[in-house]
């Protein structure tokens, strides 16, 4: 009885996530397993009504979350008080009252969205899900008394716990070991203070009346491709403004093939981005930047988008009271999410590192598509560690294990209103794609605004139709129509019907290789 109860309170959580699963990919809808889960248990939750007083325990039990990052906003919207078991209170910690969602901060920087746009709310979607809110930073652990503390304004708390989750990100690599870079650089971490800062440095720019800027972005990554981009949009209206990419490595995305690396060299050169690879920092003064190789570069504003590197929280003092982290101070966790010294913590997002995974896999990279795609397994498997303690069973041969996805679509926005992309080794350039990104990105904050929080009522069953899937898409285009439709870059491609495309090669590999074969033969390859 109990374990029913459970599955489908479970079940109700994860039906709730079939967007989050389409985020930045192109689901395989009628082949995956997440589908065929969601598939069924839209089904249950047409006959089911799973209310708090349901719940056969009456222990009380504590869930703290740490960090409103990707993967835990989703952990809020499913443990609606109404949904969850009445025995079950549940905490979130963050230093920030909201969380930024970073898919979307370079479109920002660009002046696509506004500030307000890329944030989610926590407070109202706490209040909403009835869980606690507490603004502060959490400072420290005790892994025997199970108590967190936490510095708030005005002091220091302590919140117990049964089960505690850890999602709180990264900070920016190399920021505080490279002389200067602190004081000097605009970094990307916090994620919010980032556009802040840039907001801060035009302000005095523009104030100043200089028409000219030499804007260097540190770090040939994703997120400094797209801040180049989005620099160089942002001061199109000023004079002579100059965007240098410096890349520690010998050519930029290396992990995709010659012809997407050479559309986004493309793309960098139309913006005219010079790009200067083999660049690792030295020491950065107030106007120059020295290299490794002795070179020196003037600047006159510098954003520091170098990688990500663990919190000190985690590398440091969870390290100290015994916690396993791994040699850079990435929380240790197995298939399941799980830490693999303490069963009672998990760990999600970029602050995890997966160990032990089957074949020599690594654990993925530092992405927000691996946070996000992580949260529906994370609500899974911290609902059934809560039910493990209730019904004394043993949670671990239970939890669902989290297989990453190894390729997915990457989708770079230039910030002139259109996007690069790339999947299955084919780049996708135009106005199309920024839409198909602005899409994904604006559904899955839609899934967080206040005015979209279903009205749930005691008693009654969790209506998740507003997270069905879409799955009715039109029969496929003929193969030839659809190869020529991803290459197009025009103004006219409808983004709708390229994604369609683009997921049903997703579901089907035969027509997936006629497509890419269609597309190889037009191009003379
Ligand atoms: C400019 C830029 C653009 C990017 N674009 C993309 C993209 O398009 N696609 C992509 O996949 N990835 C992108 N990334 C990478 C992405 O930002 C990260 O991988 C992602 O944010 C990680 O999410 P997370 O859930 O681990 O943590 P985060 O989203 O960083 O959230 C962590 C939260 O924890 C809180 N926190 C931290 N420490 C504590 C503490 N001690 N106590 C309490 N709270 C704490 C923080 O306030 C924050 O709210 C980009 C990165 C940057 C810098």
């Amino acid at each position: 009885m109990v374990r029913r109860l459970l599955s489908t309170w479970i079940a109700i959580s994860l039906t709730q996530c079939n967007h989050v699963y389409c985020f930045k990919s192109i689901i395989p809808f009628n082949r995956s397993l997440h589908f065929k889960r969601c598939c069924t248990f839209t089904s249950i939750r047409k006959t089911t009504t799973m209310t708090a007083t349901s719940s056969p325990s009456t222990t009380p039990r504590k869930l703290v979350l740490v960090g409103g990052g990707h993967a835990h906003v989703q952990v809020l919207k499913s443990l609606h008080k109404f949904i969850r078991p009445s025995n079950l209170s549940v905490t979130l910690i963050d230093a920030q009252s909201d969380a930024s969602y970073s898919g979307m901060v370079p479109g920002c920087v660009s002046k696509l969205y506004t500030p307000d746009e890329t944030l989610i709310r926590l407070k109202p979607l706490t209040t909403w899900a009835g869980i606690e809110f507490v603004q502060g930073t959490v400072v420290d652990v005790n892994l025997d008394s199970k108590v967190l503390n936490v510095k708030k304004e005005g002091g220091e708390d302590e919140v117990e716990f049964d089960v505690v989750c850890f999602d709180i990100g990264s900070t920016s690599r190399g920021l505080v070991d490279t002389i200067g870079a602190l004081e000097y650089t605009i970094p990307t971490r916090p994620i919010s203070n980032l556009i802040t800062r840039i907001e801060e440095a035009e302000i005095l720019l523009r104030q100043s009346g200089e028409k000219d800027a030499n804007v260097v972005v540190v770090g040939g990554g994703a997120a400094g491709i797209e801040l180049a981009l989005a620099m160089r949009a942002r001061w199109n209206d000023l004079g002579d403004v100059s965007v240098t990419l410096l890349d520690s490595g010998t050519e930029l995305v290396p992990s995709e093939n010659k012809r997407c690396r050479q559309a986004l060299l493309s793309v960098l050169d139309d913006h005219d981005i010079t790009i200067q690879h083999s660049s690792m920092v030295s020491h950065i003064t107030s106007s120059h930047i020295h290299l490794q190789n002795e070179k020196v570069l003037p600047y006159t504003h510098c954003i520091w988008a170098a990688g990500a590197s663990s919190h000190d929280l985690a590398d440091v003092t969870m390290r100290k009271r015994g916690l396993a982290v791994d040699d850079r101070g990435w929380i240790a966790v197995n298939e399941s999410l799980q830490s693999i010294s303490h069963p009672f913590v998990f760990a999600a997002g970029d602050c995890a590192t997966m160990v032990g995974l089957p074949k020599g896999k690594s654990s993925p990279p530092k992405a927000g598509v691996y946070a996000v795609r992580s949260g529906p397994i994370l609500i899974e498997n911290l609902t059934k560690m809560i039910g493990s303690l209730d019904d004394n069973s043993e949670a671990n041969n239970k939890l669902t294990q989290y297989e990453p996805q190894g390729d997915f679509l990457k989708l770079i926005m230039c910030g002139d209103g259109t996007a690069l992309g790339f999947r299955f080794g084919l780049p996708l350039r135009g106005k199309w794609v920024w839409h198909l990104k602005d899409k994904i990105d604006t559904m899955f904050m839609e899934l967080f605004a206040k005015e979209n929080l279903p009205d749930i009522k005691e008693g009654e069953a969790y209506d998740t139709s507003q997270y069905d899937a879409i799955v009715n898409r039109p029969k496929p285009l003929e193969v030839e129509e659809a190869g020529r439709l991803l290459m197009r870059t025009d103004d006219e491609v409808e983004y709708e019907q390229a994604w369609n495309v683009l997921r049903d090669m997703m579901a089907d590999d035969d027509y997936q290789k006629h497509v890419l074969k269609l597309i190889e033969m037009s191009q003379g390859e």
